[in-house]
């Protein structure tokens, strides 16, 4: 491959609002060789001429032509400055690639050039034509997937697990509330769910939103703007209430979650917003627990696990990613803004190439 090779790339400048977000034309495409890659130094401006690979001097890294990649919440509050880990600007945003290997490095044994993947992460960031990810974050993209599901998988799929499995340790019989079943996460959750034998609720904020729902897995769904709609689910529970909740929003609802827990119920918070005031009598009333959910913390035993799973999934065809939109990349900017601002989710959000 020439070193000369350029690719368009988003590229953050500067923490801030979406057009932060911006397209940059001619962004040397990285180069994974021997076990280092050339530091890629951009003909225009100095956000691409700073891109930083230093880390890609390391064995087991490919070089992969992304054709799709998966918007994240979490990259909006990246990008706005406001999270916790910050990148060192300016960066690339994305995990979550589907494409094709083109290049791999020394060591690589799991994938060859030519295969169809999806990654879990990148090191060089995923809006953009080329990424490079490390070997152990790429997965094999089964072929009954195209590549905008294949960017689908990784994060909300991987979360899902995690929060079902290894945190809240869901057993088949019981009941799980998915709390924000429409999105990346809850249409994972639905399907896994269902795969694993639970009694699966999820709510949506609109009537295909809960249509979505119910098509991927969910026995009943439910509109979480209805007033009431907590009644219901009491109600679809004969009163009992349910054994696990996927919190997507918790900020809205970690207390009225408390009021619809069996006996020994666990409420999983993956998404949250801002405060909320809770009474912890609540949680003596039924010796519930509250859990914090992080993918980043899984362990590389925990993420093989999960991938086996998801995997063997893809293979028995339960695991089907939901696309809802599609933008182009030079779109990156409207992505992020519709993810936040545009209530109604049918699915994942992914950018196409
Ligand atoms: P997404 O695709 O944007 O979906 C958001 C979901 O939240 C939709 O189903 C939406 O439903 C629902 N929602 C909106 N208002 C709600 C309400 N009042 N009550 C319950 N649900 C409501 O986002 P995602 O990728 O699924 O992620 C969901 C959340 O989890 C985000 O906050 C994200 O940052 C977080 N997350 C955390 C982790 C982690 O490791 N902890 C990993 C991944 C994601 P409607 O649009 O139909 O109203």
């Amino acid at each position: 491959m020439s070193g000369s090779r350029l690719m368009r790339a988003i590229r953050v400048g500067e923490f801030g609002a979406p057009s932060v977000l911006r397209l940059c034309p001619e962004v040397p495409v990285p180069q994974p060789g021997r076990g280092q890659v050339r530091r890629p130094v951009c003909g225009r401006g100095q956000s691409c001429r700073q891109m930083s690979v230093a880390v890609l001097k390391r064995l087991h890294i490919m070089l992969i032509r992304v054709y799709a990649c998966g918007v994240n919440p979490v990259e909006t509050y990246i990008r706005s400055g406001t999270y916790a880990r910050k990148p060192t600007l300016p960066y690339t945003p994305g995990t979550d690639v589907a494409g094709v290997v083109e290049t791999v490095g020394e060591g690589v044994v799991a994938v060859k050039a030519g295969d169809r993947v999806f990654t879990t992460a990148t090191e060089s960031g995923g809006y953009a034509e080329f990424t490079v990810a490390a070997e152990d974050s790429v997965h094999k993209l089964p072929d009954a997937l195209d590549f905008t599901q294949g960017a689908a998988i990784g994060i909300p799929y991987f979360t899902a697990y995690r929060a079902l499995i290894h945190k809240a340790h869901s057993k088949a019989g019981e009941a799980v509330l998915i709390h924000g079943a429409s999105g990346g996460v809850g249409v994972a959750a639905c399907q896994l769910s269902r795969a694993l034998g639970l009694r699966v609720f999820g709510t949506a904020g609109t009537p295909e939103g809960m249509n979505l729902v119910v098509k991927n897995g969910a026995h009943m769904a439910f509109n979480h703007r209805e007033e009431g709609y907590t009644d219901k689910i009491m109600k679809a529970t004969d009163g009992r209430g349910v054994d696990v909740i996927l919190e997507m929003l918790s900020n809205v609802n970690l207390s009225k979650d408390l009021q619809m827990l069996a006996y020994g119920g666990r409420v999983m918070v993956i998404g949250s917003r801002g405060p909320i005031e809770i009474n912890p009598r609540d949680t003596m009333a039924k010796e519930s627990s509250i859990m914090g959910v992080v993918l980043f913390f899984a362990t590389p035993e925990e993420k093989k696990e999960c991938a086996a799973l998801l995997y063997a999934g893809m293979e028995a065809g339960w695991l089907r990613p939901v696309v809802g939109s599609k933008y182009q990349l030079d779109k990156a900017a409207q992505a992020h803004h519709d993810i936040i601002e545009s209530p109604g989710a049918a699915g994942k959000i992914v950018l196409t190439m």
